[in-house]
């Protein structure tokens, strides 16, 4: 059988650790292309000033103009050409990372996350827009990321809805990795680069992968509230520390390699319904997981536990959590629908999948969710 393992070459995570970029910037050359936002930028520019002081090395600032599209990517590889620039480095938050990724093509990356809200930045691959936001498409790298830094200081200072929606992504892990290796499902870790199909790449999880999406789990558990209450206040603690890896190393280790299922397809379905779009992704993931452990008969014990975690960190766990409270019967098929086109995730379970299932699903977790939330019990 043909299994797949990926990951990035280098992971470092600690306090102020920008400011041994230049560090890892002499490791490719003199100069390093920052792909940044205005924003972010004015938050970490001391300590980029710093860096190229102690490492005798210079970084062009390249400002992001917002949007992850086929024009910015190629306006920044221009920029990247024309100052004759050694590495690529993206600082800041989902968009500004995936544009890093398309400009250096899987070559002399550096991705620092000032964020934890998903655990997209050790993965190989980035989601392309339109100019007018529209999705394009997914590209996949040939490599993960050379290194992933992460400045923990500079995650405390962000506000905590992201921590949290970086949870909500990360609770998915464990139980889409366990269907996908049920279901003898493919990971993306398999794919080469170039957009191709799951079907033109089979490969299928290592041991290696479930083991890690399982700790992504466990750590959630044991250290999920006291990380958020650390971030509320802004400090860095053991307990943030370990959900900043949870979050971003285990959880991206484990979606890639061990495999996404129904959580990740409900989120792509609620992508059609206005109602919820100002949620974070890691928020409708949260409540995907719920209806994916309802619609696969998941042990009570099991759907409390997660309910206890979602309802003790503040994940949603209804529709009105998501923001989707009026959605009516046929908007709800039509999420549905889309959850289950032939390419989604959704079908890797163990067992066939169709809209109605789903539906039903979301219908009775949104109930589940009710119940528990005021009588402490699942019905
Ligand atoms: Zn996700």
């Amino acid at each position: 059988m043909r299994k797949a393992f990926i990951c990035p070459t280098k992971y470092v995570q600690g306090e102020d650790e920008l400011l041994n970029l230049g560090y890892f910037v002499t490791t490719f050359g003199k100069k390093g292309l920052v792909i940044i936002d205005q924003e972010v930028y004015d938050i970490v520019k001391p300590k980029l000033e710093q860096t190229k002081k102690n490492f005798d090395i210079d970084l062009y600032i390249g400002i992001f103009n917002g949007e992850c599209s086929r024009e910015e990517i190629a306006r920044l590889k221009k920029v990247s050409a024309d100052e004759s620039c050694d590495c690529t480095i993206g600082i800041g938050g989902g968009k500004t990372l995936d544009t890093a990724k398309c400009v250096a093509e899987g070559e002399a990356l550096i991705i620092c996350p000032t964020i934890a809200a998903t655990d997209a930045p050790t993965s190989h691959s980035a989601v392309v827009y339109h100019e007018d936001g529209t999705f394009d498409d997914y590209f996949y790298f040939k490599q993960s990321p050379s290194v992933i830094l992460i400045d923990t200081t500079t995650i405390a200072g962000a506000p905590v809805r992201f921590l949290v929606s970086g949870m909500g992504d990360a609770l998915a892990t464990y139980f889409e990795a366990r269907n996908t290796f049920r279901a003898n499902a493919n990971v993306n870790a398999g794919l080469p680069c170039g957009y191709l199909t799951k079907q033109t790449a089979p490969a299928k999880s290592t041991l290696s992968a479930q083991v890690l999406a399982h700790a992504c789990y466990r750590n959630l558990l044991e250290y999920g509230e006291q990380a958020r209450d650390a971030n509320a206040r802004h400090v860095v603690t053991p307990a943030l520390e370990a959900i900043i890896e949870t979050n971003i190393l285990l959880s991206g280790l484990g979606f890639e390699s061990g495999g996404l299922s129904a959580a990740h397809a409900i989120y792509d379905g609620f992508t059609i319904y206005k109602g919820s779009k100002h949620m974070y992704h890691g928020e409708e993931v949260a409540f995907g997981t719920l209806a994916m452990l309802v619609m696969q008969g998941a042990e009570q014990s099991e759907i409390k536990e997660v309910l206890d975690f979602c309802l003790a960190v503040g994940l949603p766990v209804t529709l009105a959590d998501i923001g989707a409270e009026s959605i009516t019967d046929d908007e709800l098929l039509a999420v549905a629908e889309k959850a289950c086109i032939p390419e989604e995730s959704v079908h890797s379970i163990p067992f066939a999948v169709d809209p109605l299932m789903v539906k039903n699903a979301i219908i009775a977790a949104d109930e589940i969710g009710k119940n528990y939330r005021e009588h402490g019990r699942l019905a």
